[in-house]
């Protein structure tokens, strides 16, 4: 009998392996932080000896989903202003707000809340993109999940620097003081190829490579952006970036709504990953991005909620669900997103598009156990015929019982164990009264 930390059993385990294997009456073995092995509960009791034991009965176990998309601090900016055209929404609302109320202390307070909200739907792995990310990586490591950290790049002034350079600034400090972190991976986020002259893209990628970081940005998300670049440089946005360079397989590139199909070639020839954001992309009107086509080109797919501005919860159960059902009735084909592929894009791609492929994203022997438990036990689950089809056309974040990054139970049986769950709403609360009483005094 070999010694572990913790062994978690499951009516089924979802490894999301490669062969995709689905284990009934399944169990994990888990020490030093790791998977040492996955296999039915009969064989793994029979080999391994734990402490702590996870009761699974009546539950699923399925690798932590992963949001390769957003801007978490935008939590404490959910339905502050809905329902207006982009523009009025991004240069009326959202930036105003930012440039009143973004401090270190703002995004840090306002990051537990995000992370509070995707562990409890399920998301154990996050990619962001914003400002003050320091903050938002102390926060982050604070609650203990795994996160791609991304420090915000434009041209121009906002609260936390006046150029590019001090920007490329900013997301040197971070990679410095991140770098060998096993949770946090920091990385340059370039806002856009609108926000970002040729020479920011390619100065921030000459960085990215020499300090080995992944790099992120919004690429074709509105027939405006397309037009844009295409009378600023003659390119659409996808040629100008590769012109530059800058398409590889190190970038997460956001949205990609606006291709026409020599794009997609190009970015499943670079590698790029795309994180499909349909739910932002639906309530901004920006349009729907051809993923079938991508899926048949060989893009590496995955999912991002976006910000809490523009979607307005991040949760990648109900982003699996919608896009799912709206590339079915897009492309007049049921088979267009299968459930099967909706569960990969959320699962092991989405690891892979951030570059931690080798560590997240599958339940398999080596791997970090970043896992998660949903009760199977109700009534919107029962009967149960195929685990991928309830996962995506029928869950809820309300079913997720248990989640585990990195070994640690950060949630179980719906309470935080990470940390103070009533003070992380209680400093929500009061930043939301004193944005709504500035709001109502304007
Ligand atoms: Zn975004």
């Amino acid at each position: 009998m070999q010694p572990v930390d913790l062994i978690i059993n499951a009516d089924y385990v979802l490894t999301m392996d490669q062969g995709l294997s689905v284990i009934q009456q399944g169990a994990i073995a888990i020490k030093d932080k790791k998977v040492v092995a996955v296999s039915e509960f009969d064989e793994i009791a029979k080999n391994y000896s734990a402490a702590k034991m996870i009761n699974g009965q009546g539950k699923v176990a399925f690798p932590g989903l992963v949001n390769t998309h957003t801007h978490a601090a935008m939590v404490y900016f959910r339905g502050l202003a809905d329902d207006l055209p982009l523009k009025v929404w991004l240069e009326e609302h959202i930036w105003p707000a930012e440039g009143r109320w973004l401090s270190p202390e703002f995004v840090g307070d306002a990051v537990e809340l995000a992370c509070l909200e995707m562990i409890k739907s399920g998301i154990t792995t996050y990619a962001d993109m914003y400002f003050f990310s320091d903050s938002g990586a102390r926060a982050t490591k604070k609650i203990g999940m795994r996160a791609v950290i991304g420090a915000g790049i434009v041209d121009f002034p906002t609260m936390t620097g006046k150029n590019a350079d001090d920007y490329l600034a900013n997301a040197e400090r971070l990679i410095m003081e991140w770098k060998d972190d096993e949770l946090i991976t920091p990385s340059i986020a370039d806002h856009s190829a609108y926000a970002c002259s040729p020479e920011t893209l390619k100065k921030s990628k000459e960085r990215a490579e020499k300090h080995g970081v992944p790099l992120q940005i919004h690429l074709s998300e509105t027939g405006w952006e397309v037009g844009e670049i295409l009378s600023r440089y003659g390119k659409r946005p996808v040629a100008h970036l590769d012109a530059l360079g800058f398409l590889s397989e190190n970038l997460i590139a956001a949205h990609c709504v606006w291709l026409e199909p020599g794009e997609i070639e190009m970015l499943a020839k670079r590698k790029t990953a795309v994180s499909h954001c349909i739910e932002s992309n639906l309530k901004l009107a920006s349009g729907i991005a051809p993923v079938p086509q991508m899926l048949r080109a060989g893009v590496c797919l995955s999912f991002g909620t976006d910000g809490a501005a523009s979607n307005n919860d991040l949760n990648i159960l109900s982003e699996m669900s919608t896009a799912a059902k709206v590339h079915k009735a897009m492309a007049g084909d049921p088979t267009a997103l299968s459930a099967k592929q909706a569960v990969l894009m959320a699962t092991r791609w989405g690891a892979e598009a951030l570059g931690l492929g080798r560590i997240t994203g599958s339940i398999e022997e080596g791997k970090a156990a970043d896992i998660v438990i949903a009760d199977l036990n109700r009534p919107h689950l029962i009967p149960l015929y195929d685990i991928y089809s309830h996962m995506v056309y029928s869950m809820n974040s309300s079913d997720i019982a248990t989640v585990l990054v990195n070994g640690e139970v950060l949630l179980e049986d719906r309470k935080l164990i990470a940390a103070d769950e009533a003070d992380i709403l209680a400093r929500a609360v009061e930043w939301g009264r004193k944005i709504r009483e500035a709001n109502t005094r304007t």
